[in-house]
């Protein structure tokens, strides 16, 4: 039995302002596409700047749950393909305004686009004649062309094409883009959103998490393997290494004094990424600090931390507020995994009374009396690489 195809209409946004890049962009977008696609049958068409993405029926729900997380469209709709007359966009105009009216409109307007400069009709006389078809057809709906509660769109092509209600996209660049970040993935709110932002930019997210087992449960790590695969699904599998970090926090409990710990296991891990970094060729690492919130992010912590680094540091979340992170975390699925009570960082290793506003010289001369290289060197080594 033949299948009907499902059309969808992605709508590119930003990637229109690329110049240059362009091709190079909608390339990538497509292989973002066909990799999230995985199995599930679907054919992906570019033509005038505009992508199409055909699938059999049976699929549509999958690949509508791939297009509202791929990153790199503004918007994408469910478009009718019709036969090239004015009665068949009219009928199919009257079907999506039909709908229309079952959500609640009681206004439209026709918005036609005439690629296909041999179609007798202008795209002035597409709208005039489909409105009609529409008014004809359809009772209690007026046509409102300044602030319409429904468009309907006609696109006039070798095929032509009529689509209602848009779905809004995420937006962004394309992932690869920006070429390869390191994300620190800790089992938080705010490194996952982090990621996310990044992602956004056009970057390929790895991420690191750094592993204080006993004294940070197995628990934890597979909420973490959870948040990286979550994030997996809009920015392509993220490959997650685990750092055993537990000798390197002992160390600092045994030598350091306890208000500065956390301060140093910061730095530790900075230094242990940054190696990370160069082996996975990342071009800089990501963390989901913000100014103000906990102890350790005041700017003179983030300056101690920054300096054990060896590539820029971005921290997409640095003047955001908690509650818009939490409401991007819901929004892309990983609050829900965030808030499972299995703590990251043990807090046999949080002091009660943390360095709030450390000065380098201290911090460092203290980094240095820990004499870690042998201890991070050997974390490094030891890491194990999931992909997820
Ligand atoms: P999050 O919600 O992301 O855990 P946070 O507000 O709890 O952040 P901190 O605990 O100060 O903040 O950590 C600051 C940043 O350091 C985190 O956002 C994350 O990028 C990184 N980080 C902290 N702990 C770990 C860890 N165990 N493994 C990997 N990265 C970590
Ligand atoms: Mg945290």
């Amino acid at each position: 039995m033949k299948q009907t195809m499902n059309t969808y209409l992605l709508k590119l946004g930003e990637l229109t302002l690329k110049g240059g890049n362009r091709e190079e962009f909608e390339l990538c977008l497509k292989n973002n596409l066909r990799a999230m696609a995985g199995a599930t049958r679907l054919r992906i068409q570019m033509r005038d700047g505009r992508f199409f993405v055909r699938c059999p029926d049976s699929d549509a729900p999958l690949v509508e749950g791939i297009l509202s997380r791929l990153i790199g469209i503004a918007g994408w709709a469910k478009a009718e393909a019709v036969e090239k007359t004015m009665e068949a966009i009219g009928a199919a105009c009257a079907k999506v305004a039909l709908e229309a009216r079952g959500r609640g409109a009681k206004t439209f307007k026709i918005e036609a686009r005439r690629a296909d400069k041999s179609f007798p009709l202008d795209s002035y006389g597409i709208m005039r004649e489909a409105g009609g078809a529409v008014l004809d057809a359809v009772e209690g709906l007026a046509v409102d062309v300044k602030k319409p509660d429904a468009v309907i769109e006609v696109e006039v092509r070798d095929i032509v094409y009529v689509y209602g209600v848009s779905n809004e996209g995420r937006r962004g660049l394309p992932v690869g883009t920006g070429g390869r970040a390191l994300l620190l993935l800790s089992g938080g709110i705010d490194s996952p959103v982090a990621g996310y932002l990044m992602a956004k930019r056009g970057m390929r997210v790895s991420a690191v998490y750094f592993h204080a087992y006993p004294y940070t449960s197995k628990e934890a790590q597979e909420k973490v393997v959870d948040l990286a695969r979550q994030l997996g699904s809009f920015a392509l599998p993220v490959r997650l290494s685990v750092i055993p970090f537990t000798k390197v926090q002992l160390r600092i409990r045994e030598k350091a004094p306890a208000a500065w710990a956390t301060l140093l296991s910061r730095m530790a891990m900075m230094d242990i990424a940054s190696r990370l970094a160069g082996a996975i060729k990342a071009k800089c690492l990501i963390t989901g600090e913000s100014v103000g919130q906990v102890a350790s992010q005041t700017i003179e912590n983030m300056s101690c931390t920054e300096s054990r680094a060896s590539l820029p540091v971005l921290r997409p979340l640095v003047g955001t507020d908690k509650i818009d992170t939490i409401r991007i975390a819901q929004s892309i699925g990983t609050y829900d995994i965030s808030i499972q009570p299995f703590p990251d960082c043990c807090v046999v290793f949080s002091p009660r009374h943390p360095v709030l506003r450390g000065s380098l010289e201290e911090a460092n001369a203290l980094y240095q009396a820990l004499e870690l290289e042998p201890l991070l060197e050997e974390a490094f080594t030891g890491r194990e690489t999931l992909k997820c």
